[in-house]
Parts: structure tokens; C-alpha cells; sequence
């Protein structure tokens, strides 16, 4: 076995003062430190029992507008069509309102969801947002397949966030493939509304 050789008085060793290997000045400035953020404004909130907003540009858990009690959905299919992962599925049927078809079921698999927000770029009916919903368990495969019931969220309690959509992306909306509003007549949406 090879001798351990021991280099004494190697020049990279830093060399400490008496005032350094006392350690105090280094313990006192990290208390006072530690101190001085005890009374700053609180950075942490304590969840789950305390909530916390984060804003109407958060997407969280994508739901069917609700307006009127009715879906606003048309069932047209461009957000199943456009969803990477392939989260949403629906089948199409006919009703007597102007709008002429609705969503006989809607799902939408969260086990796939990636929240991305294209479903709701992409819908002529802002009928599909991404909620402020930020935190919901599943127990099951089963439970984590929102069915139209589970997505349907009344227009009132997402204006946060449709607000957000009137203000950044509906005036930018359909700019590139020429989407005139006027050609929507099918629409339950009052357009005259900004949300
Ligand atoms: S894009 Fe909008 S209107 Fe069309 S099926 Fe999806 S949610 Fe319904
Ligand atoms: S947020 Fe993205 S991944 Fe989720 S349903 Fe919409 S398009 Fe699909």
C-alpha cells in the first residue's frame, strides 16, 4: 500500500486571521440576516388552508363556458382537432337554437392534458377556457375523464378570465386565416359583450 504524503505548509491554503478563527463576526452577521427577513412582507402562504390567486393569465384545469344554462359549445371540433395529446373527445348532435348543434357528451381525459391553452386559442366560440382551478385529485383513471357535467362552470364565475381573452387574444383573433365575426351566426355568444 502507498504512503499518504502530507504537503505541509502548501502556498494555496488560505490563511486565516485571529479575527476569522474566531467564527463570532460570521455567526452574528447570518443571525442578523436571518433577522432582518423575519419582518420583511411573507413570501409563503400556507397551503392548502390558505389559497393563493395567480392571476387571470394562470391556466389551469380547461371547462365549457357555461351561458344561460346552456354550453356554449358548438361541437365543431377544432379544440379535440388541435390538442396535442388527444385529451378531448366528443360527439356532435343537433338542436333547435340558433346555434344548431351542441355537445351531446364532452370529455376531456386530465390524465392527458398538458395544459397548454391551444383548445382555447383556437375556439370561434370562447367556449372552452382555461379555469383559475389549480389543485383537484383523482383517486382513478375513471375519475380523472371530466365528463360534460364536470366541465360545464357558469360564464360569471370565469370573467376573470374571459377578460383576460377579450382583452389580449380577441383582437388578434382570426387575423391570419381572415375569421370575420358577422359570418358566426350561429353563435349563442352575445358578441356585443366583451366577454
Ligand atoms: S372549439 Fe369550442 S365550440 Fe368547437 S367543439 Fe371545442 S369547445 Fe366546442
Ligand atoms: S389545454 Fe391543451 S392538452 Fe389540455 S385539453 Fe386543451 S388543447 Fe388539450
Amino acid at each position: 500500500m502507498g504512503k499518504i504524503r502530507i504537503v505541509k505548509g502548501d502556498k494555496s491554503e488560505r490563511k486565516l486571521s485571529w479575527w476569522h478563527k474566531l467564527y463570532f463576526p460570521v455567526i452574528f452577521k447570518g443571525m442578523w440576516y436571518t433577522l432582518k427577513l423575519m419582518f420583511r412582507k411573507k413570501m409563503t402562504v400556507e397551503y392548502p388552508e390558505e389559497r393563493f390567486h395567480l392571476g387571470p393569465e394562470f391556466r389551469g384545469r380547461p371547462v365549457l363556458v357555461e351561458e344561460n344554462g346552456k354550453e356554449r359549445c358548438v361541437a365543431c371540433g377544432l379544440c379535440a382537432r388541435v390538442c396535442p395529446p388527444l385529451a378531448i373527445s366528443m360527439q356532435a348532435a343537433e338542436t333547435d337554437d340558433p346555434k344548431e348543434r351542441y355537445p351531446l357528451w364532452f370529455e376531456i381525459d386530465m390524465l392527458r392534458c398538458i395544459y397548454c391553452g391551444l383548445c382555447e386559442d383556437v375556439c370561434p366560440e370562447e367556449a372552452i377556457v382555461m379555469s383559475p382551478e389549480y389543485d383537484f385529485v383523482f383517486t382513478s383513471r375513471a375519475e380523472a375523464i371530466m365528463t360534460k357535467e364536470k366541465l360545464l362552470v357558469p360564464k360569471e364565475k370565469l370573467k376573470e378570465r374571459l377578460e383576460f381573452l377579450a382583452k389580449y387574444r380577441n383582437p388578434n383573433y382570426g387575423k391570419n386565416y381572415q375569421f370575420l365575426r358577422s359570418n358566426n351566426i350561429h353563435s349563442l355568444k352575445d358578441y356585443s359583450q366583451q366577454s
